[in-house]
């Protein structure tokens, strides 16, 4: 429902709870977060229920790291629980999702016959485990991307975290919207302007069918196919 990304300098954990925070308006049942932490393990913390059980989970059980995802989830697939509480992992990929994959039980049951185990009722876990069998078989994580991008069909905003890139997010927006947010050293991604308020300078909206490349460096835009796209940098400006 709610999502936000951080390729950061500095600590993100609590910054990307405090960004969830503001999209509470939205609704949600369930909160999480992973990070990549500062010895390279991708590390995951949920919780069920408000932003402030999250936060507990946090307190009790801290995450290091410069780089992180974080999702509030309002289920659609799978009740609201922290097992199918977002971001989901798959070997070295963390997902977070807001919309529907509408085939998500048909190529469940294709990897299931292939004997991968899923641990979710959702729908987004399909992604992260396709992902993990493209990376699997050598591919690049940008080229997992757009394979998976081929495969699925529904609503989605996705941002994706893998371990083996720990100062890159990918993202893809078919449906639910997705900005990226420049910041002077950092990049952010969101679901949407408020989230990335308090960080970023300027803003570009991802269109359908956009997939960006987002690291401290900058972003580069292109289509499912892999073709570059331009998307404009506005300034950021709230209507209050
Ligand atoms: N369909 C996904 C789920 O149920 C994402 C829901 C959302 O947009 O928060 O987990």
């Amino acid at each position: 429902c709610g999502i936000v990304g951080i390729v950061g300098c500095e600590p993100v954990a609590e910054r990307l709870v405090d960004a969830l925070k503001r999209l509470e308006y939205r609704g949600y049942d369930s909160a999480g977060i992973a990070v990549i932490e500062s010895d390279g393990a991708l590390s995951r913390r949920r919780a069920p229920g408000k932003l402030e059980n999250l936060r507990t989970r946090l307190a009790e059980d801290p995450v290091d790291g410069i780089t992180g995802i974080a999702h509030t989830r309002w289920a659609t697939h799978g009740v609201p629980n922290e097992v199918n509480a977002h971001p989901h992992i798959a070997g070295n990929v963390a997902v977070v999702h807001n919309g529907i994959i509408e085939n998500f039980a048909e190529l469940r049951a294709e990897l299931s016959a292939g004997g991968t185990a899923f641990e979710t009722d959702t729908d987004t876990e399909i992604v992260a485990r396709l992902l993990e069998r493209y990376r699997g078989e050598g591919m690049a994580p940008r080229d997992a991307v757009l394979a998976m991008l081929k495969k699925v069909t529904g609503a989605f905003a996705l941002v994706i975290l893998f371990q083996d890139r720990p100062e890159t997010l990918y993202v893809a927006r078919f449906g639910p919207p997705l900005a990226v947010g420049y910041g002077a050293s950092e990049m952010y991604v969101g679901s949407d302007a408020i989230a990335l308020a308090p960080f970023a300078e300027g803003i570009s909206y991802l269109e359908d069918g956009d997939m960006a490349i987002v690291d401290r460096d900058g972003v580069e835009f292109c289509d499912f196919s892999g073709a570059p796209v331009s998307r404009k940098r506005q300034p950021l400006q709230l209507s209050s």
